[in-house]
């Protein structure tokens, strides 16, 4: 007897591959939809090649809607525009030391006092080291420039 192994198109567009007559839900959206049987394979390595195949495009768009996503939402907690950087910098202030050193661990410490959750301390300086208002002067520390 040989096995047969059936490539499946779910309802949500996502191919993935079963081995005939087992049951399985839909390895991206886990519904049990109507599914469309598209091709049928003798072994599971071709019915693997076929369902990376058949889900390439989507994944690639996943992939970007994803990255898209990210970008908009990391511009939408850093608000730039209505200036709420400028109370993370006086957070950022409060942060450095006397002899005006930024820790990573200081103002960790900071943001959590001030109740500040939208944004972390590592994508804080991340940000300000692009926008150039600090410099790294040593391990997890900064420097006001
Ligand atoms: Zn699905």
């Amino acid at each position: 007897m040989t096995l047969e192994w059936l490539l499946i198109k779910c309802d949500c567009g996502n191919h993935y591959g079963i081995k005939k007559n087992s049951r399985t839900s839909c390895s991206r959206c886990g519904g049990k939809n109507e599914f469309i049987i598209s091709q049928t394979f003798s072994s599971s390595k071709e019915l693997h090649s076929a369902v990376s195949a058949a889900n390439a495009p989507d994944e690639i768009i996943q992939i970007i809607n994803s990255k898209l996503k990210k970008i908009e939402k990391r511009r939408k907690k850093n608000n730039f525009e209505n200036g709420n950087i400028t109370n993370l910098q006086i957070l950022m202030k409060n942060a450095t030391n006397k002899i005006g050193v930024l820790t990573l661990d200081n103002l960790k410490l900071v943001l959590k006092n001030n109740s500040v959750e939208n944004i972390g301390a590592e994508e804080l300086i991340q940000i300000s080291e692009s926008e150039g208002y600090i410099i790294r002067s040593g391990t997890n520390q900064w420097t006001w420039l």
